[in-house]
C-alpha cells in the first residue's frame, strides 16, 4: 500500500508539479504524441519504462500521469492505470490475467457489456466462464475449478445493487492463488475501497462518479505495481485504449470536486431513499445499507454508504403506468450512463423490452426503474418525484 494521504492533499496537490508549470494552479494539458531526448543514453533509458517515463503518449503521458497517482491514492493501492473507457479497462484487466484453457468466475448480473466480454469474448478464445450468485460464499467456492484464474466481482451490481462480501471473497481467492477484480463504479473510492478489502484489481468507469460531470467517457484499473505494470505491458499497451491528455485534465478538473460531490450525493439521496420507502405508489427501494435492504448488515460492513444509486420497482399496473411516470419528471433527465451532475431517470426493463410488461432476459422485475442522483436541491427532486408518482 502506498502512503495514505489526506483526501484534500490527493484531490487538490498529489501528483502536481506547481514549479515546473510556472507556478500554474491548474496543470497543463500535455497535448502531445511524442517526446524528445537529448541523447540516445536519455532515449534508450526511458524506453526502458514506458510506464514511469514520458516516451510515447500511448504509455504514458505527464498530464495522465497526475490523474493515475491520485487515482491509487484515492483507491490505496500502489499504482493505477487509465483507460478510454470502463469497458476498455475491464477487458484488459481480465484479459491479462488469462489464457486458453482458463477458466473465469463472474458474478450473476454484472454490467451488461461485462457480461457481454465474459459470456461472448472470452470462450472465443478457449477461456471457459461460470456466472455465480456473488452474495453466496459457498457457490462461489463450489465454482473455483483448477483452471480458475480470475473472479470477477461488482459490488454494488448494476440496477439491483447487490453487495458480495468482499474481504471473504478476496480471502477465499487468495488461498487459491485466483485473482480478484472488482468494479467499483457504484460506491467510488470515497465510498467502498476493495484493495483495503485485499481486492487485487479495483476497476472504475470513471465516466461516472470520478468524473462526475458527464463530459468524459473514461475507465481506471488500480492495484499493485506488480500487477499494474502486468496489465501494462499486456492489454494497456497492446489493444491501446487510453484516454486523450485533454480527457485526462477534465478528469483532473472532476476530481477536484469528488468530496463535496459524494457528500452532497450521499445526503440527498440518504432523503430521496426515506421518501421512497414510506410512498405507496413504490413496492420496492433497491438501495445499499437502506432499512429495506436484505444486505445491510454486509453493506455497514464493507461501505460507508450507499451512493446516489438506486433503482426503484413502481406500482403501475401497466408498463403505460411507468411511462407515465418516466414522461412526468422535469428535473431527471432521461438518459442511460449515471453518475454526473445531473439527476437521472432510466425505465430499463420498459425500454429493453420494447414497452412488453414481462421480466426482460436479464431476470429484472418489468417495473423497475433505476435513479441517479444528482447535485440539484433535494427538497426540488422530491417534489419532482412526488408530482410525477402521481401521474402513475
Ligand atoms: C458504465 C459502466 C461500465 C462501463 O464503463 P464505460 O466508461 O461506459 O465504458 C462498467 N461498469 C459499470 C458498473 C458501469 O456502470
Amino acid at each position: 500500500m502506498t502512503d495514505e494521504h489526506t483526501l484534500s492533499f490527493i484531490l487538490n496537490q498529489l501528483g502536481e508539479d506547481r514549479d515546473s508549470y510556472r507556478g500554474a494552479v491548474t496543470p497543463p494539458i500535455f497535448e502531445t504524441s511524442n517526446f524528445a531526448f537529448a541523447t540516445v543514453a536519455a532515449m534508450r533509458a526511458a524506453g526502458q519504462d514506458e510506464l514511469a517515463n514520458a516516451f510515447y503518449t500511448r504509455g504514458n503521458n505527464p498530464t495522465v500521469e497526475i490523474l493515475r497517482r491520485k487515482l491509487a491514492a484515492l483507491e490505496g493501492t500502489e499504482d493505477a492505470l487509465v483507460f478510454g473507457s470502463g469497458a476498455g479497462a475491464i477487458a484488459a484487466g481480465v484479459l491479462a490475467a488469462v489464457r486458453a484453457g482458463d477458466h473465469v468466475l463472474c458474478v450473476q448480473k454484472p454490467y451488461a457489456w461485462t457480461r457481454v466480454l465474459v459470456r461472448d469474448w472470452l470462450p472465443r478464445f478457449g477461456v471457459s466462464v461460470s456466472f455465480v450468485d456473488g452474495g453466496d460464499l459457498a457457490a462461489i467456492e463450489a465454482a473455483l475449478t483448477e483452471r480458475t484464474r480470475m473472479i470477477v466481482l461488482e459490488s454494488p451490481n448494476s440496477l439491483t445493487m447487490e453487495l458480495q462480501d468482499l474481504a471473504a471473497i478476496a480471502a477465499l481467492a487468495r488461498t487459491r492463488g485466483v485473482r480478484t477484480l472488482c468494479d467499483n463504479s457504484y460506491a467510488s473510492p470515497l465510498l467502498q475501497r476493495p484493495a483495503d478489502l485485499g481486492i487485487d484489481l479495483v476497476m472504475h468507469s470513471a465516466t461516472k462518479y470520478l468524473n462526475g460531470h458527464s463530459d468524459v467517457v473514461a475507465g481506471v484499473l488500480c492495484g499493485s505495481r506488480a500487477l499494474i505494470q502486468e496489465v501494462f505491458r499486456g492489454p494497456f499497451m497492446t489493444f491501446g485504449a487510453i484516454p486523450g491528455p485533454f480527457e485526462a485534465w477534465l478528469m483532473l478538473r472532476g476530481l477536484r470536486t469528488l468530496g463535496v460531490r459524494m457528500e452532497r450525493v450521499v445526503r440527498t439521496t440518504a432523503r430521496i431513499v426515506e421518501f421512497l420507502e414510506r410512498h405507496p405508489k413504490i413496492a420496492r427501494v433497491y438501495y445499499p445499507g437502506s432499512s429495506g435492504d436484505p444486505q445491510r448488515d454486509l453493506a455497514r460492513t464493507q461501505m460507508r454508504s450507499g451512493s446516489g444509486m438506486l433503482s426503484i420497482e413502481v406500482r403501475a399496473e401497466d408498463v403505460a403506468g411507468i411511462e407515465r411516470f418516466c414522461d412526468s419528471l422535469k428535473l431527471f433527465l432521461m438518459a442511460v450512463s449515471w453518475g454526473g451532475h445531473e439527476s437521472l431517470v432510466w425505465p430499463l426493463a420498459v425500454v429493453i423490452r420494447d414497452g412488453r410488461a414481462e421480466s426482460n432476459r436479464t431476470g429484472l422485475p418489468w417495473n423497475l426503474v433505476r435513479l441517479s442522483i444528482g447535485l440539484e436541491q433535494p427538497e426540488e427532486l422530491i417534489a419532482d418525484l412526488e408530482q410525477a408518482l402521481v401521474q402513475v
